[in-house]
């Protein structure tokens, strides 16, 4: 099973989307995207809150 978690479901005009089996790698590209891109922090609360497994 992998989790997946797009910008634009998490409501931002964005097409970032990322999945992944390894949930630290995606947390990871998920805080890096959202500080490089968006300027904000995401949680690992906020992350795993967002992605949904697919
Ligand atoms: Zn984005």
């Amino acid at each position: 099973m992998a989790k997946e978690l797009s910008c634009r479901e998490a409501g931002y005009d964005c097409d970032f989307m990322v999945r992944s089996e390894k949930e630290d790698e995606l947390i990871g590209m998920v805080q890096q995207h959202a500080r490089d891109v968006h300027d904000t922090e995401m949680s690992q609360a906020d992350i795993r809150g967002a992605w949904k497994t697919v």
